[in-house]
């Protein structure tokens, strides 16, 4: 009888340890909130900084955000749908030769705007 008491108490001051260890975690969890909860204006600053900025349809002069460097950038056009909805039309219309016309202009298709000394992906342009 005493000794599976003895175990019966043992066994209650183990429970006991574990819970006092697992005890910190939530206590520094509530000090990483509070830290949140003091600067909210710091997210919204960093996504500013994040942000795209306005780009043209043509190449322009920019620092590079990447490699710091000041270039000017290189520019892949991309067919987008209002391309393709273009060449749609002039083919409804018995047109059907200038249909290509808006693959070859650059105001129908998106600009994608790269840094030419290390590709980094600077802005796109929404045509
Ligand atoms: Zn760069």
């Amino acid at each position: 009888m005493k000794t599976s008491l003895v175990q019966h108490q043992a066994d209650l001051s183990g429970v006991n340890i574990a819970e006092t260890t697992q005890n910190p975690p939530p206590y520094n969890n509530q000090i990483q909130t509070d830290l949140y909860h003091v600067g909210p204006t710091v997210p919204t600053q960093q996504f500013i900084t994040v942000q795209a900025p306005q780009m043209g349809p043509k190449s322009v002069r920019y620092t590079c955000p990447s490699c710091r460097a000041s270039i000017k950038t290189r520019v892949e056009y991309v067919s987008a749908t209002k391309t393709h909805l273009c060449a749609l039309l002039l083919c409804c219309l018995c047109c059907w030769p200038c249909a290509c016309i808006p693959y070859c202009g650059k105001s129908c298709r998106n600009a994608t705007h790269y840094c030419p000394n290390c590709s980094a992906y600077i802005g796109s342009y929404i045509g």
